[in-house]
């Protein structure tokens, strides 16, 4: 494997504090590998220049880490090709990962890459978030939950908060400019169960983009008609 791609994986990760080591960081390029790949047939990423992949798909993936505790339950909803959540299970062995999405091709796929590799997946839940939720397996059955790039932060928040447990947290990966878009989510938020946010802002190490993580702890148990229909869940979005 290119060494110049490995010192690009862990040097830019040490920009943000993120501690990686060699064998870890060449797992998460046999990781990309495989979804280049398998992009070939398959609509996984738009992002597949190696140097832009590793910044996009794998340094951003690994901004959380500071805020999962040792030996977390983690589930990263609507994980797509597996960002973040292989990438922080490569990263972190300690924890517990569970994926879900509502395609399950994108599962086949990151079961099979993930076999590949031996990174070891708790479990694969292939359903639609506001429908895993209510079920009695899911439900405040985690420590963290994770998303990146799903839903605007309202509908977010309805479709994440349901699977964490009392003081655990939601983690919601964004982009730049997330004032209005935290303000919107504000009462749903409260509704669900979580207190005030806490913001933490990054700079990306190579590109300089912005990124804000938006962290949520629960401090009340989430109604039970919470997560609402999808139906209703669009409603949001406006
Ligand atoms: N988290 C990944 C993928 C983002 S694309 C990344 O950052 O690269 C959004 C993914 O969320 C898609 O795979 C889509 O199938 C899934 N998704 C969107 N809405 C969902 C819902 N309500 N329940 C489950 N999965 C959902």
């Amino acid at each position: 494997m290119e060494k110049e791609l490995i010192d690009s994986l862990i040097s830019g990760a040490d920009k943000l504090c993120l501690d990686i080591n060699t064998a870890q960081a060449e797992k998460m390029l046999e990781y990309m590998d495989a979804v280049i790949d398998r992009n070939r047939v398959m609509n996984l990423t738009s992002v597949i220049e190696p140097k832009q992949f590793i910044e996009t798909h794998i340094i951003d993936s690994l901004t959380p880490l500071p805020f999962i505790p040792e030996g977390a339950s983690v589930i990263d909803i609507g994980t797509g090709a597996g960002f973040p959540g292989i990438i922080l299970k490569i990263a972190r062995e300690d924890i517990s990962l569970t994926l879900l999405d509502a395609t399950g091709k994108k599962l086949d796929f990151i079961r099979e890459a993930a076999s590949a590799l031996s990174i070891d997946i708790e479990e694969f839940v292939h359903m639609r978030a506001e429908e895993a939720s209510h079920k009695s397996e899911y439900r405040e059955k985690y420590d963290i939950a994770i998303a990146r790039a799903v839903a605007v932060l309202p509908i977010l928040c309805e479709y994440c908060l349901p699977f964490v447990g009392l003081g655990g947290c939601f983690i919601a990966m964004k982009g730049r400019e997330i004032s209005a878009e935290a303000a919107s989510a504000e009462k749903n938020a409260s509704d669900l169960g979580a207190e005030e946010p806490e913001i933490k802002g990054l700079i990306l190490p190579y590109s300089g983009s912005e990124r804000n993580l938006i962290i949520y702890t629960k401090k009340h148990s989430t109604p039970e008609k919470y997560p609402r229909s999808n139906a209703v869940l669009k409603k949001l979005a406006r």
